[in-house]
């Protein structure tokens, strides 16, 4: 039964691609990395109740388990190729099954990237996806490079994804908003990975990441590898119509600070470069908003409306924390 299985996902995430020279099938993949470029490599698992809520459609989440991995590619300015799959699953189930390879077929097509191979197990509903991508040696966007002056720019909205999570959790009367909710719920099933503004950000950017678990803290953390500090304009955070319609102001500025899930690039780039950099990704479709800059010394500071700093232990965004 379990090859049956294996054979569905095989057919339905075929992807032809010349550097594969062996794909599902055999003990191990083989493939030919192109002459002169470094591999860059991820890996991130999703937990059913943990990484999405129980009840996401198969499709969905086949979909968010590449998308959370691409990104990572996205952010280190790499050019995604291959993925490997490690599947654990309560029980053998055929429909469930392609439901995830479609969902994952449709968002790797859109990449030619080829699943290559991966592992099937019984157990509680996980999903290990691994990634392989090229990147030109010496390009890759890291999280280290961040110099006193440089603005903080973050691509697309904040926050949608945490209150797509939300309105899950905590349904309200769905009269005419419906259709902002759908937003705000699709942001958090089908992150779409900012692949293309992180090529445009190679050689422009000091540094990058992407904003998985919220943007203080991952912007906190390429602050650590930096070795610097960030301020940030709580008025500057960039929220789509759909939070500001269903949400009040100090909701959706928590949900864009402390949220998780949005899968936008955060990224450091000097002064001179800001304007051309917002003019490349606004042609790329996802734009770029600056919320803030880099100081010296070490952690990150919100500035409020008021032009006074918010004070994280006391401000509403400390019950997301996990
Ligand atoms: P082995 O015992 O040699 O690891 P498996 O039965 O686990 O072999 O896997 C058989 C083949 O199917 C291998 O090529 C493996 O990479 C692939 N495979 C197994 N599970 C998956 C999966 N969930 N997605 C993609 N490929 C898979
Ligand atoms: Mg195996």
């Amino acid at each position: 039964m379990e090859f049956r299985l294996i054979d569905r996902i095989r057919e339905r995430t075929a992807q032809e691609r010349e550097d594969v020279r062996l794909g599902i099938g055999d003990d191990a993949a083989l493939l030919a990395v192109p002459t002169g470029q470094e591999l860059a490599v991820a890996i991130d698992t999703l937990v059913e109740g943990v990484h999405f809520p129980a009840g996401t459609a198969p499709a969905d989440i086949g979909w968010k388990a590449l998308a959370v991995n691409l990104s990572d590619l996205a952010a280190m300015g790499a050019t995604p190729a291959w993925a490997l799959l490690a599947l654990t699953l309560p029980q053998p189930d055929a429909a469930f099954v392609d439901g995830l390879a479609d969902g994952f077929a449709q968002l790797a097509g859109q990449h030619r990237l080829a699943l290559v191979g991966g592992d099937t197990t019984r157990g509680p509903l996980t999903l290990s996806v691994a990634v392989h991508g090229f990147v030109p040696p010496g390009q890759a966007l890291t999280r280290a490079g961040a110099r006193v002056g440089d603005a903080v720019l973050v691509t697309g909205t904040l926050g949608d994804a945490a209150a797509g999570l939300r309105c899950l959790q905590a349904p309200m009367q769905m009269d005419v908003r419906t259709s902002m909710r759908d937003v705000l719920v699709g942001r958090l099933n089908r992150p779409v990975p900012r692949l293309s503004a992180g090529l445009a950000l190679r050689g422009r950017a000091s540094a990058c990441l992407d904003v998985s678990d919220g943007l203080l803290a991952d912007l906190g953390h390429l602050c650590a590898a930096s070795g610097v500090g960030a301020e940030i304009d709580a008025a500057l955070l960039p929220r789509s119509p759909a939070l500001l319609g269903l949400f009040d102001e100090v909701a959706a500025r928590d949900f864009a600070l402390a949220g998780g899930d949005d899968y936008e690039l955060c990224f450091t780039v000097s002064a001179a470069r800001v304007a051309g950099v917002q003019a490349d990704l606004a042609r790329l479709g996802c734009g770029a908003t600056r919320i803030g800059r880099i100081v010296a010394g070490e952690g990150v500071r919100v500035r409020d409306a008021g032009g006074g700093w918010l004070e994280p232990g006391r401000a509403g965004w400390d019950h997301f924390a996990a």
